[in-house]
C-alpha cells in the first residue's frame, strides 16, 4: 500500500460578522488549506489546517513544493515515520511556523485515512475514553459594544452552552472589568466563564488585570502575555490568583514541554492545526496528563472533539468562531453544553466541496 495522489486546496472562508481579538485586529475571513490523500488501494483521507486570511498560501506551498515528494510512494500506515520524515527534513526552516500548519493538514489526512480503512472513528482509535466532551462557546467579541456582547452571550446560552468565553484587551482595563462584570451578572454563577486576552498585556499589566478580574470566578484567563514568555507565565500562575490557559500559539511539542516544565499553565490548549497535527497533539495531551493537568483545545472543533474524547484528562472543547460547519454534511451538534464525537469512520467529516468551491483560491494535484 502506498500513497499515490495528494490534492491540496486553499479556501478563503468569509466570516458572517467581522470580529476582533487582541493582537489579531478585526478579522473578516480566514484561510483553510485542505489535503486529500489517495492510496494505491483507493483508500482516502482528508485533513486541513486553518490560518489567518492571507497566510494559507504559504502553508499550501510547503505541502505542494516539499511535503508531496516526501509522502508520495510511501506507506500511509506509518504515520509516525512519515511525520518525523517531514518534520526533520524541514528543521532548518521549520520547527514551528507555517511548517507546523502544513504538516498538520497532511498528518490529519493520514489519520483520517487510517480510520476510514479500519472503519473506526478517530476518538476510539486514539484512546476511546468517552465520546461526550464538555464544550464552550469561544466567542470573539472584543470589538462588540456592550449590548452586542451581551446578545452574543444570550445566543450561546440559547444554544445550550453552559460554558462561555469572552475576549479581553480593551484599551482600558476598566473596560474589561465592566464587560466581565456585565457578562457575569447576565449568566449568573452557575455558568462557567472564560476570558481570552490574546496576548494583550505585558506581565505587569497582566498582573493588574488578574487582580482586578479575580472576583468574577473565571475558569481561566487565556494567553495574557506573549506566548513564549514561559517565565512570565510561571510568575502569573504563581501570583495571579486566576488559572491560565495557553497553547494556541505554541507550534511544537518542545514548547509545550517547556511551558509545562516552567509551571506556567493550568489548561494546556494545543491546536492540532497549529502544532503539527493529531500526532503531536496527542503527545501534548499525554504530557499534560502525566503532569496532572487537564487538556483543552483551540479551534477546529470538528476534529478536536475526537482527540478530547480519546483522553481521560479532557477538560473542554472550544467551539470556535471560525467554524466550517456550514460546509460539512454533518456539523458538530451541541446538546446541553456537551459535544459528542461521531461514530463515523475517521474524523467523519464530509466536506461539501461544491459549496467550498465558491471560496476556493487555489489548488493543485500531485501524483506519484
Ligand atoms: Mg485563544
Amino acid at each position: 500500500m502506498k500513497i499515490d495522489r495528494i490534492e491540496t486546496s486553499l479556501h478563503r472562508i468569509p466570516l458572517p460578522v467581522p470580529v476582533e481579538a487582541a493582537s489579531h485586529g478585526v478579522m473578516r475571513a480566514f484561510d483553510m488549506v485542505a489535503v486529500q490523500l489517495t492510496d494505491s488501494d483507493s483508500g482516502t483521507g482528508c485533513g486541513y489546517t486553518v490560518l489567518n486570511a492571507g497566510h494559507g498560501a504559504g502553508a499550501a506551498a510547503v505541502i505542494d513544493n516539499a511535503f508531496a515528494a516526501g509522502v508520495l510512494g510511501e506507506d500511509p500506515r506509518r504515520i509516525e515515520w512519515l511525520w518525523n520524515r517531514l518534520w526533520r527534513s524541514h528543521h532548518y526552516s521549520g520547527r514551528g511556523g507555517l511548517v507546523s500548519f502544513a504538516i498538520a493538514a497532511v498528518d490529519t489526512a493520514l489519520w483520517d485515512l487510517r480510520g476510514r480503512r479500519l472503519g473506526e472513528p478517530l476518538w476510539r482509535l486514539l484512546g476511546g475514553y468517552r465520546p461526550e466532551v464538555r464544550a464552550y462557546a469561544g466567542n470573539i467579541d472584543l470589538n462588540f459594544p456592550m449590548a452586542k456582547l451581551l446578545d452574543g452571550v444570550r445566543a450561546s446560552l440559547a444554544a445550550g452552552y453552559r460554558s462561555i468565553k469572552m475576549r479581553l484587551g480593551r484599551p482600558g482595563l476598566h473596560e474589561d472589568v465592566e464587560r466581565v462584570r456585565a457578562v457575569r451578572e447576565l449568566v449568573g454563577r452557575d455558568i462557567e466563564l472564560m476570558a481570552d486576552a490574546n496576548e494583550a498585556w505585558r506581565v505587569d499589566q497582566a498582573m493588574r488585570a488578574f487582580r482586578a478580574l479575580g472576583e468574577f470566578g473565571l475558569v481561566w484567563i487565556e494567553e495574557p502575555i506573549r506566548p513564549d514568555d514561559f517565565a512570565g507565565y510561571a510568575h502569573l500562575r504563581a501570583h495571579g490568583g486566576v488559572p491560565i490557559a495557553a497553547g494556541e500559539n505554541l507550534h511544537t511539542v518542545a514548547e509545550f514541554t517547556a511551558l509545562i516544565a516552567a509551571g506556567g499553565v493550568d489548561f494546556p490548549e494545543p491546536d492540532l492545526t497549529t502544532c503539527g497535527g493529531i500526532t503531536p497533539w496527542m503527545k501534548i495531551a499525554r504530557l499534560a496528563e502525566a503532569h496532572g493537568l487537564p487538556v483543552t483545545s483551540h479551534g477546529a472543533h470538528d476534529l478536536h472533539v475526537h482527540l478530547l474524547a480519546a483522553c481521560p484528562n479532557a477538560a473542554y472543547l472550544e467551539v470556535h468562531g471560525f467554524g466550517l460547519g456550514d460546509y460539512m454534511a454533518s456539523p458538530l451538534v451541541i446538546r446541553d453544553g456537551m459535544a459528542v464525537a461521531p461514530d463515523r469512520p475517521g474524523h467523519g467529516i464530509e466536506f461539501d466541496w461544491e459549496r467550498l468551491a465558491a471560496h476556493r483560491v487555489a489548488g493543485s494535484v500531485t501524483t506519484g
